[in-house]
């Protein structure tokens, strides 16, 4: 017997000129072999690193937090920890310091400082907001713990989805995510611990176009940039100081504990050549219908080369995220592109052009 499979219309967003918002270039920090997530003795400090989550920070972040603070809080290392007054540096305010910040509060450290050499539009501002473990590179033994931080973390999103988080009341929805394979979404072994079985649909996009894909319709989209806000909101309330600056040498700082949450910033600060920047591009969306906005894509093309003759991974994703301060209409981001070794001094800007021609593409526009 064949299995008849749902359709569901999707009204595709507009992207015209008069539809397309900021352009926006960043950088994720993912580290070959999986994020650094270790405690190490240094000199007379305990170092905790959390760092090199490539574009799966915020997928990953609070579950992350949690990880590392436990895995220091019970190791011998951490003895002196019992003590909740003991002073503790914070190197990052991006939303891995945060989430280590929030985390260490909520289980009551009371002598936290934060550092940090910039707070605003750092890739945890910018970042599309799926949660899904891609665009990393984790070895193949360490996958089962990357799995279990991300189900740690699904949980946290799922809470503050669903109102049951007294500290975050938004920045977190579930909303469907739609990818051409299991597989492709990174997200099946989240499936029977924390999420139901995705199923197989047709979109259609009601202009003749129709595409055959895979749905998890728990999947969960964080508002990136309001998350930021509520995290800084929490590091306020709880008094936590924040001391801007760059940290040259874990010796600069005072403290005995430091956990470096500082991102692509370990590459100098912990002599880590395993860490690259991984540039992505992203395109706000503006004047679209909000209501058609509820959905997550992400389908992958293939590789290619950019202007500057960089390797580029090309894929094309939508999000419905919505900046704290505009317009209900002003919803949308699409981006797609992954280039290790990117740089500022190489923008690659042709590939606004492409992710613009591989939307148009996808809901058969062209
Ligand atoms: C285009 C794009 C799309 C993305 N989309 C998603 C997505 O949909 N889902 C998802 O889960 N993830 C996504 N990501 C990934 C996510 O944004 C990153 O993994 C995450 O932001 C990394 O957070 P972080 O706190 O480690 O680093 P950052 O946000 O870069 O923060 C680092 C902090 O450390 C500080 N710092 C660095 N060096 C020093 C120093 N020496 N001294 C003092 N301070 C220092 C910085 O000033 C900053 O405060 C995306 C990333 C990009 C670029």
């Amino acid at each position: 017997m064949t299995q008849s499979i749902d359709t569901r219309k999707i009204a595709p967003p507009a992207f015209g000129p008069a539809h397309l918002g900021e352009k926006i270039l960043c950088y994720r920090p993912m580290k070959h072999g999986m994020p650094n997530l270790s405690i190490e003795q240094y000199k007379d400090k305990v170092i905790a690193h959390n760092y090199g989550h490539g574009g799966s920070g915020w997928t990953l972040g609070p579950g992350s937090a949690r990880y590392v603070n436990s895995l220091l809080i019970d190791s011998l290392l951490g003895k002196d920890l019992s003590d909740k007054t003991t002073s503790i540096a914070i190197i990052g305010a991006g939303l891995v310091g945060l989430f280590t910040a929030y985390d260490l509060t909520k289980r009551g450290y009371k002598n936290l400082t934060i550092y940090a050499e910039k707070l605003d539009t750092l890739a945890s501002h910018y970042a599309g907001g799926l949660l899904a473990p891609v665009s990393m590179d984790n070895d193949h033994e360490m996958q089962s713990i990357i799995d279990q931080i991300g189900i740690d973390a699904y949980r946290f999103y799922d809470d503050v989805a669903r109102n049951n988080n007294i500290d975050f009341k938004q920045g977190a929805r579930l909303v469907p995510s739609y990818f051409n394979s299991r597989e492709d979404s990174g997200l099946e072994a989240y499936v029977g611990k924390v999420m139901e079985p995705a199923k197989e649909v047709m979109l259609d996009f009601g202009n003749g176009t129709t595409r055959q894909m895979v749905v998890y319709d728990d999947g969960i989209f964080m508002n990136t940039a309001l998350l930021m806000a509520e995290l800084h909101d929490f590091i306020n309330t709880n008094h936590i100081p924040i001391v801007i600056g760059k940290i040259n040498a874990f010796d600069e700082l005072k403290e005995k504990f430091v956990f470096n949450c500082s991102g692509l910033g370990a590459a100098a600060l912990n002599h880590d050549t395993a860490l690259v920047p991984v540039q992505g591009h992203l395109i706000m969306l503006k004047n679209q219908v909000p209501e058609n906005m509820n959905y997550m894509i992400l389908v992958y093309f293939g590789e290619g080369k950019t202007e500057a003759n960089q390797k580029v991974k090309r894929s094309f994703y939508i999000f419905p995220k919505h900046l704290p301060d505009s317009a209900p209409q002003d919803i949308g981001v699409i981006g797609g592109t992954f280039i290790e070794g990117g740089s500022p001094d190489k923008p690659n800007l042709a590939e606004y052009d492409s992710i613009i021609k591989e939307a148009n593409t996808f809901f058969g526009f062209d």
